[in-house]
């Protein structure tokens, strides 16, 4: 028999914990929901668009009937918990339903905090909490004028935008003199005071509600209704409606009742259970390291957690959250997200264009983004926040951070507002996804995150730059769904990023595959088609002489040493040390291309020569006659030095500055068989007029007359981006050392698949000047690690398959009889 599982409030961090626990671990539970609410799960983040007549209830249902019993859960609508009887395990609603559970999950959630001003009984006075809540409001709008909406904060502006639009006279009533106080600074405050006066929402600030007033009119009737407000000035204003919306208490009552221990919320451990281990909770009723949550980023979070530990992997934690909010109201365009108001020791970058009526500032700190508010023009919003969830350095790009991505070396793709935008507009370049099949899959498959509507729609999922705008159709759609600032995971596999991998590869010692799995308890037993090749480099990056390398952990182009074409045959690309070669080479050349019927030889941008449609089976041999005419793999198809392009330098050239061909050679000849995170491509340029491209490498030298110009992080790629100078050196000795320290510190710290590109805008120029040029002892260790690793990364792997290494892998495929 299966465990029982009841799980108490059928809101949204609830039901998201039985859709994450359906995930991972289906049908592990016979599982019974009490809801109180007479309703299937919805999106209360939508209620404000219901409100306001831009949404219908139907749209905003997440799970409808359907989705319980395809998953085999008992759902009970309309019957509220009354009580819990953790002895025997069961529970009691107030219908006098009864169900016993073997686990039980509390997520009861919260209510509007009703300010204890007589009349507050009154008929007319509402809290903004559930459909019920938004069933008075248009019931309401429909026969009286006068809405009072007492609290300026996120929920009392999208109830008096939606009673508004629902053709009611607002006031809304705030305590303080700033609206948003817990998200926006005064002036971003004053510019959305100003747009919505402009909407028709008067205001009345820093004024102190004393009672609610019953219509005099309706004294005699039951329920009496309200009919205005006093403040504690004397002064009183008309109100047929009062929504309140100063803030929100966690239901802990039935928790409280069977003895669970509750402080402000129930409080939770890391791993979401209450001091009865059998009883879990998450959501707003839950107190988690003193905290108490608002916004559902943060419990979609807990859900995962929670359903985690309820599948009994036993791994996980909840470590608390960074939230970011935008308001939701249609024509207004806000975004605050982290330390916004920042003080002693912080930074405030700010840009205010009166006109256009925009205002953004950034609280910065050691040059990291701690916080932002901004008003007006909201789309690098998603941008900053990632800047903060990664802890980015923006010393680089500081001077136009606040002009936003769009002047960063990007496809300017972010520039644009995406609501703005055409149903067709092509949004993801690399998959031709367009705006209305992303919010097709986002409202047709009920999708949540970026990861969902990744893996629905491939939006997002290939070079990345259309992130933000994915993000901003998500947050459009279905309201705010910002990932908190946490670690990424690297996989499915693990909750753990690829830094506290590698981290833990080097600290704890960790030198097999099978250890990792262990010490940072893997969820699959063998790991994925993505970390697997990922954790293969990290322990040959830290292990130069201790690892066995894993072909099976590598891609199919590294596994057989030549890239795949996609009529399924190969192609073989020779190393020709800095592009140089002599006819004796290209005689072997000429000669095997002649004697295995190789249709296609060309010359390639890195200045090497390849030979197109080998057959698989014939590989070895060819690798056999290349390397008896002394040339071994040019890596041109692995994650590891691809070629050093030189042009002919001083020399040739008339203009040549020093021997670039020379120190070509000898450059790759330092270099060749490293393995690195992404492939890695030089050049050196004879002079400034740079013919060998050298400012779109990896690293690239441009020679000129007092020495060399040392650059780095360049891309020639889907999105160029042009190399940073990283600095000017005198002789190629030093050249040498710079190029194995960086090449070094890019294997030791970039994640893998990560090109040196995005991997220095992530981690900052000055950090890696900091490391190879200012720090001159660790950039000789730097270099001495790289030596040392080259010493056994330095094979020639068609030599090796020549001599009949992994043989099984090139035997041709025996004809079928
Ligand atoms: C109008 C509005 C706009 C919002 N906008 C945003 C936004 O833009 N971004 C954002 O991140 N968040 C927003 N929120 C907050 C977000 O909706 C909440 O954080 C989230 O819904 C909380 O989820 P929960 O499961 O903890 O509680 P809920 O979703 O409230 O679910 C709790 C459920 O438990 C039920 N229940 C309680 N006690 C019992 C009992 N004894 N027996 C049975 N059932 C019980 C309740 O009836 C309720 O259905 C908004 C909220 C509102 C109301
Ligand atoms: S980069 Fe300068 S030295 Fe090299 S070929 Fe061009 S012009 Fe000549
Ligand atoms: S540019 Fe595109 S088509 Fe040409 S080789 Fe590269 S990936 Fe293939």
């Amino acid at each position: 028999m299966k465990p029982k599982l009841i799980l108490i409030g059928n809101g949204m961090a609830g039901v998201r914990t039985l859709e994450e626990l359906q995930k991972i671990a289906p049908g592990k539970y016979e599982t019974t929901v009490f809801g109180a609410e007479p309703h299937v799960n919805y999106n209360r983040i939508l209620l404000s668009p219901v409100l306001a007549g831009e949404k219908t209830f139907d749209e905003i249902v997440i799970n409808d009937r359907s989705w319980y019993d395809d998953n085999e859960i008992t759902l009970h609508t309309g019957r509220k918990v009354v009580s819990i009887d953790r002895k025997h395990r069961v529970v009691l609603a107030e219908d006098g339903t009864e169900a016993s559970y073997d686990r039980l999950i509390l997520a009861t959630g919260s209510q509007p905090f009703i300010l204890p001003v007589p009349g507050k009984e009154l008929e007319g006075v509402v809290g903004f909490r559930d459909i019920h809540d938004v069933s008075r409001m248009l019931d309401a709008s429909q026969k009286h004028k006068h809405a009072v909406v007492i609290g300026g904060g996120l929920l009392g502006l999208e109830a008096a935008n939606g009673l508004l639009k629902r053709g009611m006279h607002v006031t809304v009533v705030h305590l303080l003199d700033t609206l948003m106080e817990r998200q926006l600074d005064k002036p971003a405050a004053a510019l959305l005071r100003r747009s919505l006066e402009d909407t028709g929402v008067n205001f009345l600030l820093e004024a102190q509600t004393e009672a609610i007033l019953p219509a005099p009119r309706a004294l005699a009737e039951e329920p009496p209704r309200v009919g205005s407000i006093r403040f504690k000035n004397g002064t009183e204003i008309p109100a047929d409606l009062v929504v309140m919306a100063v803030g929100i208490r966690p239901n802990i009552e039935l928790a409280k009742s069977c003895g669970i221990h509750c402080e402000r919320g129930i409080v939770v451990s890391d791993t979401l259970q209450t001091y009865d281990p059998r009883v879990y909770s998450v959501g707003e009723c839950v107190q988690h390291r003193g905290n108490l949550f608002g916004l559902v980023a943060p419990l979609f979070e807990q859900a995962k957690v929670c359903a985690n530990h309820l599948a009994e992997y036993g791994i996980g934690r909840y470590q608390g959250s960074v939230t970011s909010t935008k308001l939701k109201v249609t024509g207004i365009d806000l975004f605050s997200a982290g330390d916004y108001l920042g003080g002693n020791g912080y930074e405030e970058l700010v840009f205010q264009d009166p006109t256009r009526g925009v205002y953004k500032k950034l609280v910065v700190k050691d040059n990291k983004v701690k916080g932002a508010v901004l008003y007006g023009d909201t789309v690098d919003g998603s941008w900053y926040f990632q800047l903060m969830r990664e802890n980015t350095d923006i010393a680089d790009f500081r001077e136009t951070v606040m002009f936003g991505r769009a002047h960063m070396a990007d496809s300017g793709r972010e520039g644009q507002s995406v609501m703005g935008m055409s149903a067709d507009a092509e949004i993801c370049g690399c998959n031709g996804v367009c705006k209305k099949t992303i919010v097709d899959a986002i409202v047709g498959k009920k999708l949540f995150t970026l990861d969902e509507v990744r893996a629905h729609t491939k939006a997002s999922a290939s070079c990345g730059s259309c992130t933000g705008l994915v993000e901003q159709i998500l947050a459009a759609t279905v309201g705010n769904y910002d990932q908190t600032p946490k670690e990424k995971p690297m996989c499915k596999c693990t909750e753990h990023a690829h830094d506290t991998v590698r981290a833990a590869i080097v600290e704890q010692g960790l030198k097999t595959m099978d250890a990792v799995f262990k010490a940072l308890e893997w969820k699959t037993a063998d790991g994925c088609h993505s970390c697997r090749p990922a954790l293969n480099y990290y322990l040959l990056c830290a292990w130069p002489d201790g690892y066995k390398d894993d072909p099976q952990s590598r891609f199919i182009n590294e596994r057989v040493h030549a890239n795949i074409q996609k009529d399924g045959t190969y192609s073989v690309v020779p190393r020709m040390w800095g592009g140089l070669t002599t006819p004796n080479e290209l005689r072997a050349i000429a000669d095997v291309a002649d004697k295995f019927k190789i249709p296609t030889v060309k010359v390639t941008g890195g200045q090497r020569i390849d030979l197109l449609g080998v057959k698989k089976e014939d590989l070895p041999k060819v690798w056999g006659d290349l390397n008896a005419a002394g040339m071994v793999s040019g890596h041109a198809y692995g994650k590891s030095l691809r070629t050093v392009k030189t042009c002919v330098g001083s020399e040739w050239c008339r203009f040549g500055t020093q021997d670039s061909t020379g120190l070509g050679v000898k450059l790759e000849k330092i270099t060749w068989g490293s393995w690195t995170p992404h492939k890695f491509k030089m050049a050196v340029s004879g002079c400034p007029r740079n013919c060998a491209e050298a400012t779109i490498k990896d690293f690239g030298v441009i020679c000129v007359d007092s020495g060399y110009e040392v650059h780095v992080g360049g891309n020639g790629g889907i999105k160029i981006r042009g190399t940073d100078l990283l600095c000017k050196l005198g002789t190629e000795d030093e050249v040498k050392e710079y190029c194995g320290a960086f090449m070094q510190l890019y294997r030791e710290e970039a994640r893998y698949l990560e090109r040196t590109a995005p991997w220095i805008e992530r981690v900052g120029l000055t950090y890696v000047k900091s490391r190879i040029v200012e720090d001159e002892e660790g950039r000789k260790v730097l270099n001495e690690r790289f030596l040392v690793s080259q010493q056994t990364a330095q094979v020639d792997p068609w030599a090796e398959r020549v001599q009949g290494k992994e043989q099984e892998l090139f035997q041709p495929l025996r004809a079928l009889a």
